[in-house]
């Protein structure tokens, strides 16, 4: 004790979060739980709280550092039991900016030297904790940052992208590459001139943008920003803090906080709302994790024969059913959500995570604004000890609050299964997809009109309202639409795939639920066929900005449904008994042909009536019209909402593979 003096805390524990603790089982029952919401790092120029969880610790040392790598430590000391344990420690002195770690001892040895779990800042590769002033690291403004106005969960049009992807193209004209601050220029151009970055998210007119994992993770080493290294960043290290390598340096704590913040300061400017992808059902691994140096064991679920049970294919999966696991998730996504001014969370196989937390995580983002989404993939990648009746799986949605998960039943009914990359979808022609998509239409509510035995993953409508599903066709994950639909229909034109990819994101813009679309399908994306390109290079995971010159048409039709779907509410309609009221079903006689009508302004709609055909043959098809003066909103090449013409007589031919949207007033 050379450097600071200790005041041990008398434990004085409040109730200050809404916080239940989940009952406890196994070998960690006689875990103590924690109540309070000030575990880690509590700056103030007068004083630092360093206060960690670590129940079963004999000895608990602080460390002090200036700098996040490399010299001696500036002072060590041990720490002291406050209670339910905690370790607490309290510095009176300003610590601002200094690095530290923690090192427990248990069961006669020392675990690692690291960063508590809710640290706030960190040094380089996240090795060390940083003492963090949070409100010095607020860009200009940042009080009067505004979330772009926004009422329900099925008015979002998602845009799912990639930090590095976005900007790195050598063409994006972005200063910036593959940083958080690459998505606060405006006016960037490509050398063709068009539109990139917030530019185009502007130009193409979504709500949200979703980043992928954008806290920090383990698999990019932050000292060598000149080797081009590449990672979705499904490895998480530290869960509160921004990634070091999208930052413009990753050796001050400080900075990547800014500029995380910068950009969603830019994005609100700009029209749109931001979502992060979260990823608490693993880490990157569990015995370097700072999980395991804290209370080895407790934040992973066991198998019966005490090894660790790996329901996401990563080698561990988190215990979110735990209290004090539990209650780290609710408080990290409550903490990103007020400090970053977050908008929505996409949960990483959230289908290993228990109803119970997520619906607690629910609550508490709600709180805090109830226009927060919530969403998450509803299955797991494997088994999990823990019974799939309590799992935030897909067949549980409907027990979910407010929180939806991703349609794989209109995703692979579209363009194909998932398990055989030469199956056709029903945009290919392919046969038995129907209703699927129109299960899909519905956003998998429940409704008298689907022939459930002849859906391909669900037998039940899984969602109870609209805003439970996410409605899409392609995300980061697999082969891009338009790699797939190549290598499904090796024998098509490029004219005919093109067909066919409009006409998969017409069926996911004009149905219901959540619309949800993987950056780049505007302009035909493609990633050479490599499907998991989770640490390809850039040549293979990054938007190339050529493109939106070559498929100006396709952007453009993608533009004119995204505006099309803004203006029409018609086809996001917030409660299932509206759509069932509304949208019925037209029997077109011809199994590959969906024909549908919204009727009587629903949701408000300026159109009192709305026809959508969408004809998966590859040859034209004949359709008989309902009574009714009908103008025609959009055919094969264009949307026109004020009518490209009207339709004389009652029968209308449809070319192959394409989506017509009509409306009668
Ligand atoms: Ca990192």
């Amino acid at each position: 004790m050379k450097y600071f003096s200790i005041i041990l805390l008398i434990a004085s524990i409040t109730m200050l979060t809404s916080f239940k603790p989940a009952i406890q089982t196994g070998p960690f029952d006689d875990y103590p739980v924690y109540s309070g919401n000030d575990l880690g790092v509590q700056y103030s120029p007068a004083e630092t709280i360093f206060k960690v969880w670590a129940p079963k610790a004999s000895t608990v040392k602080l460390r002090l550092y200036n700098a996040g790598n490399g010299g001696e430590a500036i002072s060590t000391a041990d720490m002291q039991q406050a209670g339910n344990g905690v370790w607490q420690l309290i510095i009176k002195q300003d610590l601002k900016n200094k690095y530290y770690t923690f090192q427990v001892m248990q069961d006669g040895k020392w675990l690692q030297e690291r960063p508590d779990i809710y640290a706030r800042a960190v040094g380089i590769n996240g090795n060390r904790g940083m003492v963090v002033d949070l409100s010095s690291t607020n860009p200009a403004n940042w009080r009067d940052d505004k979330k772009p106005p926004f009422k329900e969960a099925t008015d979002a049009i998602i845009y799912e992208t990639h930090i590095r992807d976005i900007s790195i193209d050598p063409n994006s004209g972005i200063a910036n590459k593959g940083k958080f601050l690459g998505l606060t220029e405006t006016g960037t151009k490509s050398p063709d001139g068009e539109a990139t970055g917030l530019d185009h998210l502007k130009e193409l007119g979504v709500t949200h943008v979703h980043l992928l994992p954008a806290f920090d993770f383990n698999s990019v080493d932050e000292t060598k920003p000149q080797a081009n290294q590449y990672n979705w960043g499904y490895d998480p290290l530290n869960y509160n803090v921004p990634e070091g390598s999208y930052s413009t340096d990753p050796y001050d704590g400080n900075v990547r906080i800014k500029e995380f913040k910068q950009m969603v300061q830019a994005l609100h400017k700009n029209g749109q709302r931001v979502i992060l992808d979260v990823v608490y059902n693993h880490t990157s691994d569990i015995n370097n994790s700072n999980f395991s140096q804290f209370a080895p064991g407790y934040f992973y679920r066991q198998n019966p024969d005490g090894s660790y049970s790996n329901a996401t294919g990563c080698g561990n999966e988190v215990a979110s059913e735990r209290a004090m696991v539990r209650k780290f998730m609710i408080e990290s996504v409550v903490y990103w959500a007020k400090e970053y001014h977050l908008d929505g969370f996409r949960f990483d196989l959230m289908g290993v995570h228990d109803i119970e937390t997520m619906n607690q995580i629910s609550e508490a983002l709600h709180k805090i604004d109830p226009t927060i989404i919530i969403y998450g993939e509803g299955w797991t990648a494997g088994n999990s000890p823990m019974p799939e009746t309590l799992r935030a799986v897909k067949k549980n949605a409907s027990k979910l609050n407010h929180i939806a998960v991703f349609s794989d039943d209109i995703r692979d009914g579209i363009k194909g299964g998932w398990g055989d990359l030469k199956e056709k979808g029903f945009v290919s022609g392919g046969d038995g997809k129907t209703e699927s998509v129109k299960f899909g239409i519905v956003a998998s509510t429940p409704n008298n009109q689907i022939n459930y035995k002849a859906v391909n993953y669900s037998n039940l409508p899984w969602a109870a309202e609209p805003f439970q599903t996410i409605t899409y066709v392609s995300c980061h994950d697999d082969n891009t639409l338009f790699d797939r639909l190549k290598i499904s229909n090796p024998n098509a034109t490029e004219a005919d795939l093109i067909k066919m990819d409009k006409l998969a994101n017409a069926i996911v813009l004009t149905s219901q639920g959540i619309a949800f679309l993987h950056s780049g399908a505007e302009m035909l994306r493609t990633k050479q066929g490599v499907a998991n390109s989770y640490n390809s290079p850039d040549s293979i995971n990054q938007i190339d900005w050529s493109r939106k010159t070559k498929y100006k048409a396709v952007f453009e039709y993608y533009k004119g449904l995204i505006a099309l779907r803004k203006n029409h509410p018609a086809f996001r309609m917030p409660s299932t008994a509206m759509i069932q009221a509304n949208l019925k079903f037209i029997d077109s006689g011809n199994p590959n042909l969906i024909v549908y009508q919204i009727s009587d302004n629903a949701n408000g709609d300026s159109w009192k009536n709305i026809l959508v055909i969408l004809n998966g043959n590859t040859t034209s098809q004949p359709v008989n019209l309902p009574a009714g003066k009908w103008t025609l909103a959009a055919d094969e090449n264009t949307i026109k909402e004020d009518g490209i013409k009207t339709i004389d007589g009652s029968n209308l031919e449809i070319p192959a593979t394409t989506a017509y949207i009509l409306y009668a007033n």
